[in-house]
């Protein structure tokens, strides 16, 4: 297990990490995003969704399960499972053809439906430490 940390000072450098580690992504790889809420996900998810080329606008999609953009090299596909009740309306969106196709898997709140997370993947962890300022961030990217 791998891991390696990256401090941030601004909101840009969240989003230029999403988008270097959106640039580098393999078809077919999964990352998990765990993170308080107001800390950064939405803001690294952008950067990644830039990195594979997608230049429509990406948000939280808290009302729906997944998100899907199909305009960058290979598909993005955002999932939120925030709101998530049972790990069977996993099953209900398909989740297998996303997790196990061509595309790239960003997955908020993963820690919910753990049971189903494939053996590999790239678990990235935001945090704060206020007496490093406001605007400071610690990215953690651990490959399991
Ligand atoms: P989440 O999706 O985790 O709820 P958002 O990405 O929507 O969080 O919001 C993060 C907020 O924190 C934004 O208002 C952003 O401008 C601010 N912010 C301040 N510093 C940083 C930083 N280093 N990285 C990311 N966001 C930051
Ligand atoms: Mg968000």
């Amino acid at each position: 297990m791998e891991e390696r940390f990256v401090e941030t000072f601004s909101p840009e450098e969240t989003f230029e990490l999403g988008r270097k580690l959106g640039e580098e992504a393999a078809p077919g790889s999964i990352y998990t995003l765990v993170g308080d809420l107001g800390v950064g996900k939405t803001v690294f998810t952008q950067g990644m969704a830039a990195g594979l080329g997608i230049t429509e606008p990406v948000n939280s999609p808290t009302f729906t399960i997944l998100q899907v953009y199909d305009e960058g090299r290979c598909p993005f596909y955002h999932f939120d499972v925030y709101r998530i009740g049972d790990v069977s309306e996993m099953d209900e969106i398909g989740y297998e053809d996303c997790f196990y196709g061509e595309g790239v898997c960003l997955i908020e709140w993963a820690n919910l439906i753990e049971e189903i997370l494939p053996e590999h993947y790239t678990q990235i962890t935001i945090s704060k430490d206020l007496e490093k300022g406001f605007d400071y961030r610690k990215i953690s990217v651990k490959r399991k």
